[in-house]
């Protein structure tokens, strides 16, 4: 991910090596340039609208280092600048202060909602946790087995709908789940739910009845790195259908664009909590904005 984006910036920086000082002139024709890599990484216009403003401010003001060369000011710039759109400083999980925490996944069909549920679940077992699956998505027809199965690979207990027992009801299984957490002297609790292929009322009525029941310490919105363009407005949608607290960039291993990824936290205003880079439960990490836009920058 990132590589056309990484090598149009670079691209673009080399042009400014060699130069004394900057005109105005040098400026906007950087910022240009800039702007249609952005664009053409699929970051999404608001985003690249922002970026741009900001970096042409400060190009011009009176904050450029006396010990940079003008290049290496315009790299510093981007770079902060890229942190500042992937959310700063970054923000950690918030745990309840009466356990257990109660942690929703949200998002689209095939974004990545059940292996995160796994990945997280045994990254918050590695970190001394007894986290609790829970499987709500009964919609497609494998994802609870799915979620067993990566339940078995993270060492960790899995809450499915027992025959006869609410059966086909998420939102009674997310409910039962909280007790069956207590009960079992789990601390933390991660609600799978059912993705569609697109945004549908349905869904997004079940995804809010199920918040509603277990009023959720997180609404974590999943979404695939790989989508582009699209992936934002299904972020604005579950924003304001479900409401979301932190969101999850997942198959950021892909080789699309990264748009998505750049765009997200400034479009839903959440932060980006995670990563994940790949199939495998351990493929998974904090999110750290300033070593993305480290990578980005090459
Ligand atoms: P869900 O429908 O939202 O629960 O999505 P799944 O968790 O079933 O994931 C859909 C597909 O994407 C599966 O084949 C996963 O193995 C794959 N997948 C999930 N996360 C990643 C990732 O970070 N990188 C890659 N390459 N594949 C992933």
């Amino acid at each position: 991910m990132f590589d056309t984006l990484s090598d149009r910036l670079s691209g673009i920086f080399t042009k400014l090596r060699g130069k004394g000082r900057l005109t105005d002139a040098d400026i906007d024709a950087t910022a240009r340039e800039i702007r249609l890599a952005l664009l053409e990484a699929d970051v999404a216009l608001p985003v690249v609208k922002a970026f741009i403003a900001s970096l042409k401010e400060r190009a011009r003001g009176a904050e450029v280092s006396q010990a940079l060369n003008p290049a290496q000011q315009i790299i510093k710039i981007v770079h902060e600048e890229l942190i500042n759109i992937l959310g700063g400083e970054g923000r950690r999980l918030q745990f309840a202060k009466q356990p257990p925490t109660v942690i929703m996944l949200a998002g689209l069909q095939g974004s990545g909602k059940t292996t995160l549920a796994g990945k997280l679940s045994r990254w918050l077992k590695g970190q001394g946790h007894q986290p609790l699956l829970v499987a709500c998505d009964l919609q497609r027809p494998n994802a609870v087995n799915q979620l067993q199965v990566l339940a078995g690979r993270a060492g960790v207990d899995v809450y499915a709908p027992q025959p006869g027992n609410g059966v086909g009801d998420p939102v009674q299984v997310a409910r039962d789940s909280i007790e069956h957490a207590r009960r079992t002297a789990k601390d933390i609790v991660i609600v799978d739910t059912a993705g569609r292929l697109g945004i549908d009322a349905e869904m997004m009525q079940q995804a809010r009845d199920i918040r509603a029941a277990v009023d959720p310490d997180e609404v974590i919105f999943v979404i695939d790195a790989m989508v582009g363009q699209d992936a934002v407005s299904t972020a604005e949608a579950f924003r304001d259908g479900v409401g979301i607290t932190g969101v999850v960039l997942s198959k950021l291993d892909g080789d699309a664009r990264g748009g998505a990824a750049l765009s997200v936290r400034h479009v839903t205003g959440e932060p980006i909590l995670f990563a994940s880079t790949g199939e495998k439960l351990e493929d998974f990490d904090v999110f750290h904005p300033d070593r993305m836009a480290s990578r980005i920058l090459g």
